[in-house]
């Protein structure tokens, strides 16, 4: 993994997701480097390793928590921020680095709302600070049940138990998960059930968009009948009957 460190301009950008007003990425790059990765297109903006494999490696924006906290203080109005939009707010290099944590201290001292998306248990670390804040949404992205299919297509994220584990924590600590089940992948809709059912408040689905970035991959793993929309059609129904009201 190439780890650089790089200074940001700005730190929210203005979001067209519903219900979201800014997102927030502290990092540049992503080191879970999922396969179907619907963010590879930010290589193009990497100041140092435009020509690199996406998830070999991460640009570090050092100053972000600085550059938000002037952002913050020269907004008239509060809003809700996403983190993140094309990176993992908990992948590997926050270990070290803490800037989703720093961004999160400085948007609860602002109150604003916060929501988090991750496919990583190393957002329970966080757990005294996200308890502490206000309005705040976590989600885990757990797009299979089978830990092989997760080996092969997002090879450098933590194991699906680990994700399920960090449900569980979460919601033990009253903080009412959700769960992005996107893309659907192959998976199995009622072990997938069985595995989110007792710990998450809320669902969403999404299908696999970028086909043609996996369809080689799929086809030499024998997946080939995932990449139909039939197959999107047929698991988002299997899941909304599972998951009934949940699924939103
Ligand atoms: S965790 Fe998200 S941003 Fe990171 S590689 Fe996977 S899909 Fe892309």
């Amino acid at each position: 993994m190439q780890v650089t460190e790089i200074t940001a301009r700005t730190a929210l950008v203005r979001s067209k997701i519903p219900g979201v007003h800014y997102v927030i990425n502290p990092y540049l790059g992503c080191g879970h480097g999922c396969r179907y990765c619907y963010a590879v297109f930010m290589r193009k903006y990497a100041r140092h390793h435009a020509r690199s494999a996406w998830g070999a490696f991460v640009e570090v924006k050092v100053n972000i928590a600085e550059v938000l906290r002037g952002e913050l203080r020269r907004k008239r109005q509060r809003g809700r921020a996403l983190l993140c939009s094309v990176c993992d707010p908990y992948q590997p290099v926050e270990l070290k680095y803490r800037l989703t944590r720093q961004c999160l201290e400085i948007l609860g001292e602002f109150g604003w709302e916060i929501s988090i998306l991750t496919r990583s248990p190393l957002v329970t670390r966080d757990l005294d600070l996200l308890t502490a804040l206000g309005d705040v949404s976590v989600g885990l992205s757990i797009p299979t049940d089978d830990d092989r299919v997760r080996q092969v297509l997002e090879p450098n994220a933590p194991p699906i138990g680990a994700r399920v584990a960090a449900l569980q924590r979460l919601q033990q600590a009253g903080l009412s998960p959700w769960v992005f089940i996107a893309p659907m992948l192959p998976l199995n809709p009622q072990r997938l059930y069985d595995l989110l059912a007792p710990y998450v408040s809320r669902v969403m689905l999404d299908p696999l968009n970028y086909r043609g970035q996996v369809r080689a991959l799929f086809k030499r793993q024998g997946w080939d009948y995932a990449l139909t929309d039939a197959y999107a059609a047929e698991t988002r129904a299997n899941l909304e009957r599972l998951f009934g009201n949940k699924v939103r």
